[in-house]
């Protein structure tokens, strides 16, 4: 049996208490990235956010089903269904194929997650490999009279025809589409209508386009979703994910495209979650105010610190990113490895004790919303406890990585390994730098680094890690 678990649930507006569709499964589709430029950590915080919630119910005792989706075609540079295709518009710019560019940042992707240690998803579906499953969607939308037809642009979502067509906004969606100036798409009959297929332009062809009833073209943004969603998971999903920037137009057209064809619930709980900021701005690929990964790993932090740092903030608030919180956090968790390292060395067996009033209260903080900064407080009050000895504190945070997703084991063996040759020239380092002699110091980094470490300087001191290759 699995254990009580509590979500807000945008629908609602409420925590909730999670009820599963089966009995100890949970089928899950999380929004995937649009493949044309590089994960930022922005991205970054909603994938771990979205691993803390899984992690969580594997350790409630659930199975989960999670099926991510690759948006390798029709994302518009517009939210209105105008403008190029992301994809084809920077194919152009860095003189790759579309197809190229989606290869390109789904490796960086992939990068960025692993780093992460964001488990992979029991299926990945790419949108271009799913064609056939959006056309019988619009196909079934257009039979039960959900759709019309702009000459020479493509089929669209009449909106009007569902009652229910905007209850998961968060704001008045006819007052703000009224009032705001969108650039229409002429013919559309009401602002909130959407692209279910798109028609190739007449004078130019597209790098990525299919054959359809209703002619040559490529499928519209939000159909991909609710297409590949049911295909792999059913009408109904227990939980959908994705950033809160989803939530008006995206989730709520995945709703109606998807209810409107089954005439049933698309998904019980709505999870979101919040942004990144970037010195109090919203961080984005459009903006261009973004950090990647690969800008932490280049100054030296080990990527699970980001992921640590992440942990210290609750998934419904956003979550400003500044160097000295990262710095701060580099320093929490490798106190947690050298607590963890301290007790492997010594060879001493882990005890995880499941009964302990420490267990009973991280899962209490999981089930409730996921309460991520209260765990990590229970970590620390764990890891400085005197009524614990050392094997007892590792073994129970180490049971806690889990869901953490820290690392911390491997990282501590890695730690204990780190040849004692890459610690001499470390220390030899730090002595010429305290004196003054950086050249020569700078010398000793380079061998550090042909022996696979890096050494990164603190106020107080220093730390060997092993290096960690950019994506
Ligand atoms: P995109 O590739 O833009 O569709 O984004 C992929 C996922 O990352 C979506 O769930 C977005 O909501 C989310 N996302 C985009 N920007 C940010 C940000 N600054 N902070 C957190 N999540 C973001
Ligand atoms: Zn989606």
């Amino acid at each position: 049996m699995a254990n009580r678990f509590f979500i807000y649930n945008t629908m609602t507006r409420k925590v909730e208490e999670f009820q599963p569709i089966e009995a100890g499964k949970v089928k899950m589709y999380s929004c995937g990235p649009t493949v044309y430029d590089y994960t930022h950590i922005g991205h970054a915080r909603t994938y771990v956010n979205t691993d803390i919630l899984k992690r969580s119910l594997t350790w409630l005792g659930y199975e989960v089903f999670q099926v991510m989706n690759i948006t390798d075609v029709g994302h518009l540079v517009s939210d209105a269904d105008t403008g190029e295709d992301k994809l084809e518009k920077k194919a152009k710019k860095e003189g790759l194929s579309a197809w190229q560019i989606a290869e390109k940042y789904t490796k960086h992707f992939w990068w960025s997650l692993d780093s992460l240690n964001i488990k992979r998803p029991w299926r990945v579906v790419k949108a271009t490999d799913h064609i056939k499953e959006m056309i019988e969607l619009v196909k079934t939308l257009e039979r039960k009279g959900f759709t019309y037809v702009i000459e020479g642009d493509g089929i669209y979502f009449d909106t009007s025809k569902l009652a229910d067509y905007g209850k998961l906004a968060t704001v008045d969606l006819k007052k703000l589409r009224a009032g705001a100036r969108v650039e229409m798409v002429p013919g559309k009959k009401h602002p909130t209508d959407f692209a279910l297929w798109k028609f190739s332009p007449k004078d130019k062809k597209r790098q990525m386009e299919w054959n359809s009833p209703w002619g040559v073209g490529f499928p519209g943004w939000h159909i991909e979703c609710s297409a590949m969603s049911m295909k792999y998971l059913g009408e109904t999903l227990d939980i959908h994910t994705g950033g809160v920037d989803h939530i008006n137009v995206h989730h709520t057209n995945e709703i109606a495209q998807s209810e409107a064809a089954t005439g049933k619930p698309f998904a019980n709980y709505w999870v979101h979650f919040e942004f990144v900021l970037s010195e109090g701005e919203k961080m984005s690929k459009s903006k261009g105010n973004y950090y990647r990964l690969d800008d932490i790993v280049d100054k030296g932090y080990d990527p699970l610190v980001l992921r640590y740092l992440y942990l210290t903030s609750h998934y419904r608030r956003p979550f400003n990113f500044t160097w000295d919180g990262l710095e701060a956090a580099d320093k929490a968790y490798w106190r947690l490895v050298d607590l963890v390292a301290e007790v492997i060395s010594q060879g001493s067996k882990l005890v995880f004790r499941a009964e302990s009033g420490y267990n009973k209260k991280f899962t209490e903080l999981i089930s409730n919303d996921l309460l991520m900064p209260e765990v990590v407080s229970l970590v620390w009050e764990a890891a400085k406890a005197g009524d614990l000895k050392p094997e007892e504190k590792a073994g129970l945070i180490l049971g806690w990585d889990e869901v953490l997703g820290l690392s911390l084991k491997e990282k501590a063996k890695e730690q204990v390994r780190i040849p004692g040759k890459v610690k001499a020239l470390a220390q030899e380092r730090w002595r010429l730098k305290q004196s003054g002699r950086f050249e020569k110091a700078d010398e000793l980094r380079d061998e550090i680094a042909k022996l696979g470490y890096k050494v990164r300087d603190r106020q107080d001191g220093y730390r060997i890690i092993k290096e960690h290759k950019a994506g």
